[in-house]
């Protein structure tokens, strides 16, 4: 990912600073022959390169190409104004009106705002230097005629190397929100803990693997609720998945069933020191304090149902959640594990 990026930044960076040497050289070349103002304006652009290539370096390349293709556009409309229509700068007009095909800009807006601009300046600048303001060619009128064709043509190929970075960008943001997707849809928003989806997936992988499963439902969490409020709730169930995940050992999967239930899967204990570690985290439980104000905390309390080890996830699931049920009909606060 971040090669692909790199890649991108360094093509974009690439495409302004030629955009930047090109109008240097503009400026210098306007100064000589005594064109002043069309080499301050160029001179200007160098400026405006400069921001384009902080914001490609602030990941903001909708700035970085709007501010680019402004410049150059009105600039190549002053100087088709000025200098006359023979020394060739609406050839620049075109070649910058067919980026906005690209799509480059995130909002599609911008690319028919700049469309319709370079249409309508190009359709000015042909009225203005045509029909109302006709010049004849200068001195340097086929030079820069010449040298306009050729930086025309060197766009077009700059264009298709733009072409394959967007399309680069469109794919990578693509692969991010894929993954942001599947994420979101893997994980459980409160806990950060994966979810019972994600855990399916997990465990149709570990296909004949020999698996131990605790399930866990909070005792009573009704009343906690309901004498606390939603939000205490959700704090007992931030305060178990904690110590979930920080007595869990490396290799057991720690996962939001639903509602007020977890479930651990050992991948790779033996049963009865699973066994052993649960009966650790359930007394770290009872004396986990949550906080309800500021000067008072409560203790909750949980049961586990644990399964036999075996290779059929869907039924030592039914076996734990079984058990379980059997510790909640009698004293809750305890763990199951025949
Ligand atoms: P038992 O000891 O038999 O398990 O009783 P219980 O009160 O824990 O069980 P019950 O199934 O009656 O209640 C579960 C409650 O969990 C009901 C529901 O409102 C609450 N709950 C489920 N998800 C959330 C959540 O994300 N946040 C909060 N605060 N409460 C939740
Ligand atoms: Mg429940
Ligand atoms: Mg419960």
């Amino acid at each position: 990912m971040n090669l692909i990026k790199d890649n991108l930044t360094f093509n974009f960076k690439f495409i302004i600073t030629l955009f930047l040497v090109v109008t240097l050289i503009y400026s210098i070349v306007f100064y000589l022959i005594g064109m002043s103002e069309l080499s301050v304006i160029s001179f200007l652009g160098i400026f405006i390169y400069f921001i384009s290539l902080k914001a490609i370096d602030d990941n903001n390349y909708d700035r970085a190409f709007f501010l680019a293709h402004l410049h150059i556009v009105i600039s190549s409309m002053l100087a088709t104004i000025i200098l006359g229509w023979d020394y060739g700068f609406y050839l620049i007009i075109i070649a910058i009106a067919s980026t906005t095909y690209l799509n480059i800009f995130r909002k599609r807006i911008i690319n028919y705002l700049l469309a319709g601009f370079d249409f309508i300046g190009f359709i000015v600048v042909y009225m203005i230097s045509n029909v109302y303001f006709p010049k004849e060619p200068g001195d340097f009128s086929q030079i820069f005629y010449l040298s306009n064709l050729t930086f025309l043509l060197f766009l077009f190929m700059i264009i298709f190397k733009i072409y394959n970075t967007v399309n680069q960008i469109n794919i990578k943001e693509l692969h991010k929100h894929k993954n942001e997707l599947r994420t979101a849809s893997q994980t459980d928003h409160l806990t950060g803990l994966i979810n019972k989806r994600a855990l399916h997936s997990i465990l149709t992988k570990k296909n004949n693997k020999t698996i131990t499963i605790a399930m866990c439902d909070i005792d009573n969490f009704k009343s906690i609720n309901d004498k606390f409020g939603h939000n205490i709730g959700d704090e007992v169930l931030k305060t178990l998945a904690q110590i979930f995940t920080d007595n869990a050992n490396r290799s057991d999967i720690v996962c939001r069933w639903g509602g007020e239930e977890f479930v651990i899967v050992a991948t790779n204990t033996s049963r009865a020191n699973f066994i052993t570690q649960i009966q650790n985290i359930r007394f770290i439980i009872n004396k986990a304090p949550v906080k309800v104000s500021t000067d008072r905390s409560i203790h909750f309390t949980v049961t586990f149902g644990i399964s036999d080890s075996g290779t059929d996830p869907d039924k030592l699931t039914d076996q734990a959640d079984k058990r379980l049920y059997k510790g909640k009909r009698s004293v809750k606060n305890c763990i199951i594990t025949k």
